[in-house]
Order: C-alpha cells, then sequence, then structure tokens
C-alpha cells in the first residue's frame, strides 16, 4: 500500500524505532506514546484490519506480543501491560493498517482504560440474544 504509513515504515522509507523484526512482524516505539516503551506490533504484509487479517498472520502477531511485552515490562520496569487494538474509525483507528499497541503499566499509574456502566434489569439477557443469534446466523 503506496499511502500507508507502516507499510513505509515496514519498507525503511521512514524511520521509525524498531524494537523487533521477524519473517512476519515488526515492532516500533509508538511516535505519541501512552507511557513510554507503548509499542506498536503490526505484520509486515498490509491488512486492513483485524477481522481482514488471515488467521496465521493474526497468530503471528500474538506470538510477537508474547515474546516482546515482557521484554518492554522488563525494559522499561514497569509491572504488566494492555493490548490494544482500534478497530474501525469509530474505534479510534487511525492507522489502517494491522496492529497491536503494547502499553507497559505500573499499579495506580492513573490511566483509565475505559469507563464502566450498568446494565438495566433484562438489558444483558437481550444483548446476550442478539450476539448469539449474530453468531448463529453470520
Ligand atoms: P490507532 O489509533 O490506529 O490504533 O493507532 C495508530 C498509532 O500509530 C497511534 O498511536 C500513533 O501515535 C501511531 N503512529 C502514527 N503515525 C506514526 C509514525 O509515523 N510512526 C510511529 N512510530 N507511530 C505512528
Ligand atoms: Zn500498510
Amino acid at each position: 500500500m503506496n499511502d500507508c504509513v507502516f507499510c513505509k515504515i515496514i519498507k525503511g522509507d521512514i524511520p521509525a524505532q524498531k524494537v523487533y523484526e521477524g519473517q512476519h512482524v515488526i515492532a516500533f516505539l509508538d511516535i505519541a506514546p501512552t507511557s513510554p516503551g507503548h509499542t506498536l506490533v503490526v505484520p509486515k504484509a498490509h491488512h486492513e484490519n483485524l477481522i481482514t487479517t488471515p488467521h496465521d498472520v493474526a497468530c503471528h502477531c500474538l506470538d510477537a506480543i508474547r515474546k516482546i511485552a515482557p521484554a518492554i515490562v522488563s525494559a522499561t520496569g514497569t509491572e504488566g501491560f494492555n493490548i490494544g487494538l482500534n478497530n474501525g474509525q469509530a474505534a479510534g483507528q487511525a492507522v489502517f493498517h494491522t496492529h497491536f499497541h503494547i502499553i507497559p503499566r505500573i499499579t495506580n499509574d492513573g490511566l483509565i482504560n475505559w469507563p464502566h456502566s450498568k446494565y438495566k434489569p433484562g438489558e444483558a439477557e437481550k444483548m446476550q440474544k442478539l450476539i448469539v443469534h449474530a453468531l448463529d446466523s453470520p
């Protein structure tokens, strides 16, 4: 993809702070980190989002995450990490080349992942039925 910023990084056309490169996956520091060490794990093949990414490619990404995330925690002196993936514009996806965020965390670092709410009586059961029905009739 000519106009994809991550394809350009993969090709070496624009610089990035690369922390890992394997046969199928590359990882580099996010240019605007949530916290120091915030890393993007990116398949070398261009796919728009997680749902259009083939199974084997997604598995390679997960393998890379399992390898890289502990190294990030160790290198940053943190205690844990979040894995994030924004799927679709409404979810905050800005770069339409599949990528996972690894965000290192420490206890009480003030980062709020997402707010919680409550279902009204009967709403959770209704929602469950809708999702199960959608899974049964793709
Ligand atoms: P998204 O919102 O699509 O899940 O995340 C895209 C991420 O890519 C953002 O966190 C943004 O800071 C990062 N990003 C965008 N352009 C560049 C770039 O040119 N280099 C690097 N290293 N990160 C980028
Ligand atoms: Zn791309």
